[in-house]
């Protein structure tokens, strides 16, 4: 298995191999190509499994650049795992033009506002803040096509659940949900129920 056979776009893939991948690891492998055919997917990963490049692969592959809306939405626990993984898909997307902005707590609110209106093709943040955003409307959430819950237990863990929800009921109803986490405990079963339909399973 290569990542050249999975049908992933040129400028992507010089990205992949630019940041010195050379196969994909297993659950690339397994998830990639769901996620790409626009299935929704429950990935019970823990880190260590290659999990951020595999949701940040999905989602390059799956904007269109050329339109510069926020068309994905990636959320993580801490501040921490949202600016690696917003490194992660500048890196990957080095050969896209790609704008991709982190939004959490502890930053200066205006900067937020300034990058949002000039236009983020992606946005990764903590749920506290990514829902200030969006109920103030600078995040403009009507081209939202793919939703990315990062280390979705350990978000429960801390306290995030309403806000989860929150962000969700202002995303467009046929909104793709990739959910990861290292658990599924009820809290999660749940969530996916009310977020996901026929959700495909990966477990690694
Ligand atoms: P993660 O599971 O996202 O925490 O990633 C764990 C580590 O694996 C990170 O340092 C990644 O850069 C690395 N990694 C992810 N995918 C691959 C791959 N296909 N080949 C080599 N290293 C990878």
């Amino acid at each position: 298995p290569t990542f050249d056979s999975m049908g992933i776009r040129e400028d992507l893939l010089r990205g992949i191999y630019a940041y010195g991948f050379e196969k994909p690891s297993a659950i690339q492998q397994r998830a990639i190509k769901q996620i790409i055919k626009g299935r929704d997917v429950i990935a019970q990963a823990q880190s260590g499994t290659g999990k951020t490049a595999t949701f940040s692969i999905s989602t390059l592959q799956v904007l269109d650049t050329s339109v510069r809306e926020t068309q994905a939405l990636i959320l993580c626990p801490t501040r921490e795992l949202a600016q690696q993984v917003q490194k992660v898909i500048l890196a990957l997307g080095d050969y896209m033009n790609v704008q991709a902005h982190v939004c959490i707590g502890g930053t200066n609110v205006g900067e937020d506002i300034r990058k949002l209106d000039f236009g983020q093709h992606v946005v990764v943040g903590t749920p506290g803040r990514t829902f200030d955003m969006i109920r103030r409307r600078n995040l403009r959430t009507r081209n939202i096509k793919l939703l990315i819950l990062d280390e979705a237990d350990e978000m429960l863990n801390r306290g995030f659940k309403e806000q989860i929800y929150d962000v969700y009921r202002y995303l467009p109803p046929a909104t793709q949900v990739v959910l990861v986490s290292a658990t599924l405990p009820h809290e999660i079963l749940e969530m996916t129920h009310k977020f996901m339909s026929d959700p495909i399973r990966i477990l690694v």
